[in-house]
């Protein structure tokens, strides 16, 4: 399935990330876009599938000849399956592939979804750092999303992760909500913050097609934040968390020094990912395929023995190289010269020539003599900015 051409390490080329999708949610939430379906007891044939898949992609050359750094489980809810099972599919990742001393191995949850028995149950199987979706520390906000869980359930997830033991906790947030005010949103960071966690995501709400959000914008029944108010929240946010002590590293991510996430920082810097499970991406070596969206689908061709494969292409030399700048831009630091030399022979002056001094011109850049950053003015137009460059 991997072509040959792409098998042996390539220079320059850093240890892959692991990724394994769980796509069940006990609901949808409204302005979900992800691949994930309601179910309240999920099915035990899809980690018999994924587990086959692990088996099967740790016995390949391509992987056999890595050390993987990370391991991501996500979702939908990895938690909706029990502790017992979650863990077990830890350590057959964790056993199956070689991973690094210390890899840092992510599970996803949400709050309603999560107790101190099945934390600690993970936190045995080798899992070091916890991703919560808590979203809102309102409940009059959660239910406007159509999240199933409650701002108790989001404080006693926390304490239970704590006294479980890890000490290396995500709490992912959002602002834009409907109803939500800036100090609505000010709150929600005090909250957080409270807790002290490690890392802090800050999205701002996107209205996705097809989901039920997009259809109450169009019937004009969902009345959101107006751009000034909603980049009012962004800057409070960058503001607020540098003096807590979480530096803000890319776009939407907060971290304490040495916390940033290495599984996000690696797609970031375009790096190699073996993405296992229904719907999810792989990138190994510049292939790239993904695999069938449908979780039956998916279960059922990995149990006949066949490829659960969606699509595939071999990405262009220059295709990756503009590719690896765009997604590098969302780091706070940007884009080092000397890293896309080596791994492409080509860097940003000599491969945009004027488009990238014009952006220079307009304050929206920063080339400096090994990197290329978005400045201060050019982050909050960084979808702009970024479309210039593809
Ligand atoms: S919990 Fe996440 S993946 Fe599940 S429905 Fe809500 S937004 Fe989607």
């Amino acid at each position: 399935m991997v072509p040959n051409s792409v098998i042996h390490p390539g220079s320059g080329e850093e240890p892959p990330g692991l990724y394994l999708h769980i796509p069940f949610c006990k609901s949808r939430c409204a302005y979900c876009s992800f691949n994930s379906y309601a179910c309240q007891s999920p099915p035990a044939a899809y980690l018999a599938a994924l587990s086959k898949q692990i088996r099967h992609w740790a016995g390949q050359q391509w992987c056999r000849e890595r050390t993987f750094a990370t391991l991501f489980v996500g979702g939908g809810t990895p938690t909706i399956y029990g502790g017992g099972e979650l863990a077990s599919l830890v350590e057959l990742s964790l056993t199956s592939f070689n991973f690094t001393e210390d890899a840092e191995i992510t599970v996803e949850a949400n709050p309603n979804t999560v107790s101190e028995q099945a934390l600690t149950s993970l936190r045995r199987a080798g899992v070091n750092r916890l991703s919560l979706g808590v979203q809102a520390f309102s409940d009059r906000l959660l239910a406007g999303l159509g999240r199933s869980h409650t701002m108790a359930e989001a404080d006693a997830a926390i304490g239970a992760a704590r006294r479980a033991g890890f000490t290396n906790i995500n709490l992912d947030l959002m602002y834009g909500l409907p109803g939500q005010s800036v100090a609505d949103w000010q709150d929600s960071l005090d909250q957080a913050l409270a807790h002290a966690p490690e890392h802090l995501a800050c999205y701002e709400l996107t209205i996705e097609e097809g989901t039920p959000f997009a259809r109450l914008v169009d019937k004009g029944d969902l009345i959101l934040p107006d751009e000034e108010e909603a980049l009012t929240m962004a800057e409070r946010t960058h503001a607020f968390l540098a003096q807590a002590g979480l530096e803000r590293y890319e776009i939407s991510n907060y971290a304490a020094p040495g916390r940033e996430c290495r599984h996000n920082l690696n797609y970031w810097r375009n790096g190699a990912y073996l993405g296992l499970g229904a719907g999810a991406v792989s990138c190994l070596s510049g292939f790239r395929f993904s695999t069938v969206q449908e979780p039956e689908e998916f279960a059922g061709l990995v149990q006949r023995g066949e490829l659960p494969l969606a699509e595939g292409e071999c990405l262009p030399l220059e295709a990756r190289f503009r590719e690896s700048v765009i997604m590098g831009l969302r780091m706070i630091q940007g884009v080092s010269f000397a890293r896309l030399h080596r791994q492409f022979g080509l860097t940003p002056p000599g491969y945009y020539g004027k488009m990238l001094d014009e952006l220079q011109q307009q304050g929206l850049v920063a080339v400096s003599k090994d990197s290329l950053r978005l400045t201060k003015a050019g982050l909050p137009v960084a979808n702009q900015v970024l479309a210039r460059l593809v």
